[in-house]
């Protein structure tokens, strides 16, 4: 089947990311989310990585130009129903995927893809909201989405080989590389990461290391190009909270219990890099360590 308009739902961090590297691959998007401040923002996100692209010789002018101009954006979801592939990225709430999955299951062609994004809600139980489990499948980017060159492909039980191969042909289209994960909580990528950065955060609340010295010891002592707690900040101390919940309750281990630190944070709006404050403070030049 031919891939050319792709529906981008979610317009958050990811989701803005994700338009970005379809439409600078020729893709026709629509993004779509309920918030019109959503959208705004996304567009101007995507506009000032184009201007850095050009700044840095990886993109002309008239590319960024085009890319830019691919890219619509709209409040109503029906607008997105000429999709050959819906891409959801909306927030980590497992009643919403189904939702919009049984949304965009009535909306989209019979041939359509639907595929999420989703950090670790089972691929299976969302496709069972629909009455095409066979075409729905996880296509997990990785943060920040036009740099990271890892796609997680996500197979629920009931998705087809057919639907497997046109995800892993698409994803090298858009100049990334795909990696099979079977339908178990965190897939591959959250059930490592995760726990190291939740466990990074035990070790702040339980006063093992200042927020510094934990990031410093995994980036000098493992080569890790940043620290677990400046990464939680970039992901989202919200979105890693809501990750470390679907494990905790789907996998049914302790051991993957949330930090109460996390919680609490997330309870102040101590969201990370997007509410300007989290493990560090970014409302200065350099972001600082936040004190506790
Ligand atoms: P985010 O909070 O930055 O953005 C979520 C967006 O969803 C917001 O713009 C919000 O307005 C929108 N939204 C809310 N209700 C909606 C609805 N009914 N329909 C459509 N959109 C709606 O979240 P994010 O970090 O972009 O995460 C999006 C998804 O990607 C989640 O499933 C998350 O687990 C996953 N993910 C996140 C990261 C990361 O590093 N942040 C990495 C990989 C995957």
């Amino acid at each position: 089947m031919e891939i050319k308009n792709v529906l981008v739902l979610g317009a958050g961090t990811m989701g803005n990311g994700i338009a970005h590297v379809f439409a600078q691959n020729d893709y026709n998007v629509i993004m779509v989310d309920p918030f019109e401040s959503a959208l705004t923002k996304a567009i101007s996100t995507i506009e000032k990585n184009l201007n850095r692209q050009v700044k840095k010789g990886s993109l002309t002018e008239v590319q960024s130009k085009d890319t830019f101009a691919r890219i619509k954006t709209s409040t109503n979801l029906a607008d997105g129903k000429d999709a050959d592939i819906a891409i959801e990225a909306a927030i980590e709430i497992k009643e919403l995927k189904y939702k919009l999955f049984k949304e965009l299951d009535e909306l989209l062609k019979e041939g359509a893809i639907l595929a999420s994004n989703t950090s670790t809600i089972s691929i299976t139980e969302i496709a069972a909201h629909t009455n095409r489990a066979d075409r729905v499948i996880g296509m997990h980017f990785m943060n920040p989405v036009p740099m990271m060159k890892l796609v997680e492909v996500i197979k629920g039980l009931a998705t087809s080989d057919e639907t497997y191969e046109v995800i892993k042909d698409l994803s090298v289209k858009l100049g990334k590389t795909p990696v099979l994960a079977n339908d178990y909580p965190g897939f591959i990528a959250n059930r490592i990461l995760m726990p190291l950065i939740n466990e990074a955060i035990f070790a702040v609340m339980e006063n093992v290391g200042t927020v510094d010295a934990i990031d410093e010891v995994a980036k000098l002592g493992f080569a890790h190009p940043m620290g677990p707690l400046a990464l939680a900040d970039l992901i989202g101390l919200d979105v890693t909270l809501a990750i470390m919940q679907v494990l905790h309750n789907d996998i049914g281990d302790p051991r993957f219990r949330p930090a109460p630190l996390l919680k609490k944070m997330v309870a102040a709006g101590y969201l990370g890099r997007k509410s300007g404050k989290g493990f560090y403070d970014y409302s200065g030049e350099a972001p600082l360590p936040f004190k506790f």
